[in-house]
């Protein structure tokens, strides 16, 4: 289903959810300093070291990224568009959408679609705080000019919903979040090393080459962009592109191919 010689997609998302992350769990959260500066990290030190990173890997990627980051920290935004990379919806707050009533839901995606579009005109991507999905989710993607959404663990390519939506699938286990991340809720959890998080990640991707997938990882730059995790998000990169069967490409690509 590749263009030209492929026989495999890959792309690398991050979810910019920089402090939104804590706030839409808990809005006391929004007077916690010290909770919101793990946030803060992402848009501060992390966004530019994976800018470099991708630039150096010649990597377009693409940064779902709701509403009320952008509007907090519109430089970091304007950084991702500007080095050609796709900026795609993640609501406009962070809270999940099985949370919310159902006017609640399009004013999310209504708002985070007007911010995004401030900063550039190709808005085609959604996907959820939470990656969950309401009986309303896809219509409401359609009715405001989406084209595809990246949220069901259900396959390993894309595939079309009914009614036209394209969906990009994802996995836990092609995800930073459950390997790294870490709270006081979970405080005597072990955090993963990267040799852990690199041998579960390679053997997907060669799974996923060998079946003729879309290897699709989703990653937090507050997370990944850690200085000692940097090296295994290159690393990462460096063994996607030393396969010549594997087109490399932004969410928007390979979900256009179904
Ligand atoms: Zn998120």
């Amino acid at each position: 289903m590749w263009p030209g010689d492929a026989s495999c997609a890959a792309c690398f998302t991050f979810d910019l959810d920089a402090e939104e992350v804590w706030i839409g769990e808990d809005p006391k959260n929004a007077d916690r300093l010290g909770v919101l500066s793990q946030g803060t990290y992402g848009p501060k030190v992390a966004v530019p070291a994976i800018l470099d990173l991708l630039a150096r890997q010649d990597v377009r990627a693409t940064f779902f990224v709701p509403g009320r980051v952008a509007e907090r920290h519109p430089s970091s935004v304007r950084d991702v568009v500007s080095a050609g990379h796709e900026l795609a919806h993640h609501g406009y707050t962070h809270r999940g959408v099985t949370t919310l009533e159902p006017a609640e839901e399009e004013d999310e995606m209504r708002r985070g679609l007007e911010v995004l579009r401030s900063f550039s005109a190709d808005i085609s991507g959604y996907r959820s705080p939470s990656w969950e999905l309401t009986p309303q989710t896809l219509s409401l993607v359609a009715k405001h000019g989406l084209t595809y959404t990246s949220n069901l663990m259900d396959d390993i390519r894309p595939y079309r919903h009914e009614g036209g939506i394209v969906e990009l699938p994802i996995s836990w286990v092609l995800d930073d979040a459950p390997h790294f991340w870490f709270d006081g809720a979970s405080w005597t959890r072990k955090i993963a090393t990267n040799e852990e998080v690199w041998s579960i990640w390679k053997a997907e991707f060669d799974g996923i080459r060998a079946m003729g997938g879309a290897f699709v990882l989703t990653m937090h730059p507050q997370i990944i962009g850690r200085p000692g995790r940097l090296p295994l998000l290159e690393k990462t990169i460096s063994y996607v592109r030393s396969h010549p069967d594997v087109w490399v490409t932004t969410a928007h690509d390979v979900a256009g191919v179904v």
